[in-house]
């Protein structure tokens, strides 16, 4: 009785709002396919072992028909690669691929199927340059489509129901996994295997999803999309940034490496607050001097990295990732890169993106 109230009361403030499609017409979703679990297979359904983008995008689609009810759908193929393998490559034709079709008047919303590896850093890059308030959700499994109680289908369901309602639109680009709404900026995988994986320890949810139901708990956090000062128009090529991972007893060999190596930025997944230990903030101020970006993150999974807490910031010309963790830090980074800017604008990206 009360459920059944709710959900006239929604209807009607949605009605009223303009934010359904007409009944006869089912919204139009693209789905496009780059692999991961989610296009997995294994040679038995009880199997741990299995390979990663086997299962095209037309198989995808007519794996879950109950989607067809939500939105009419077609589908494209990016890639059919295991997450672990995304690149430079898939990201710019993948990007250039959501802005052509977001930019279309008969297309409402965009599904991307991807692995949950890195699902969170191509999310977060296509939430800064995603020119579009449509909604574009990704969605993964930790299951291949083939293994007994497969995850897949349901989160692939969801991430039509979410991509097909208008008022998943203007939050960002969002992650639906397990019933969950995840915002690109907030959400991190937290488990190898469990199908609970994704959390969004600092910024929560944007909402919820069951069999299609949506419900949203809150806004974007962070400049994103439309509100976003990058652009990929002309760009063939990201600047490297490299991740070091800051442990006890470190020395500066790998931070000398990274930069040897050609990286125009570094990310420390520093311990606790971003810090590491004397000689590795040595070697760190050494390459900052020499003209390398150097941001301090943490590996620790929640915490903002505040500026000149433990480490004099102002002093060494590093730049504090505030609550970027160090794998989201890296895309903001490589994109802030694609032109000159002082350290602090690159400051003010941390604190405004
Ligand atoms: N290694 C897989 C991938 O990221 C894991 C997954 O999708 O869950 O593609």
């Amino acid at each position: 009785m009360i459920r059944t109230f709710r959900l006239c009361l929604t209807l009607t403030a949605v009605l009223a709002s303009g934010a359904v499609f007409a009944a006869d017409k089912l919204p139009s979703v693209v789905v496009l396919a780059t692999g991961g679990t989610i296009a997995g297979a294994a040679a038995s359904d009880v199997q741990a072992a299995y390979t990663s983008g086997q299962v095209g995008v037309e198989q995808l689609l007519a794996a879950v028909p109950q989607a067809k009810k939500l939105a009419a759908m077609r589908g494209e193929q990016i890639a059919n690669i295991g997450s672990q393998d995304m690149n430079d490559e898939v990201w710019l034709k993948l990007a250039k691929r959501v802005n052509e079709l977001a930019a279309m008047a008969d297309v409402d919303g965009i599904v991307i199927t991807h692995g949950t590896d890195t699902i969170e850093e191509t999310a977060y890059f296509l939430n800064l340059v995603v020119k579009s308030k449509k909604p574009v959700v990704l969605t993964a499994a930790m299951r291949p489509s083939t293994a007994l109680s497969a995850d897949g289908p349901l989160n692939f369901f969801n991430a039509v129901a979410v991509a097909a309602n208008k008022d998943a639109g203007g939050r960002g680009v969002l992650v639906v996994v397990n019933d969950w709404i995840h915002g690109a900026s907030s959400l991190t995988k937290a488990s190898t295997t469990a199908v609970q994986t994704f959390l969004s320890p600092l910024r929560g949810l944007v909402g919820t999803v069951a069999y299609g139901e949506c419900e949203f708990y809150r806004a974007a956090v962070g400049k994103n999309t439309m509100d976003s000062e990058f652009s990929l128009d002309g760009v063939t090529a990201l600047p490297r940034v490299d991740i070091v991972m800051a442990h006890e007893n470190m020395d500066g060999a790998i931070i000398d490496a990274a930069a040897a190596a050609g990286a125009k930025g570094l990310v420390i997944a520093g311990v606790g607050n971003g810090n590491m230990t004397k000689p590795a903030l040595d070697a760190l101020a050494a390459q900052a001097k020499k003209g390398i970006v150097c941001v301090r993150s943490s590996r620790v999974v929640t915490g903002r990295v505040g500026r000149n807490v433990e480490v004099d910031d102002d002093k060494l010309a590093l730049v504090a990732s505030d609550d970027l963790n160090p794998q989201k830090a890296r895309v903001l980074l490589r994109l802030a890169l694609l032109k000159q800017r002082s350290l602090s604008d690159i400051q003010r990206l941390f604190r405004e993106y």
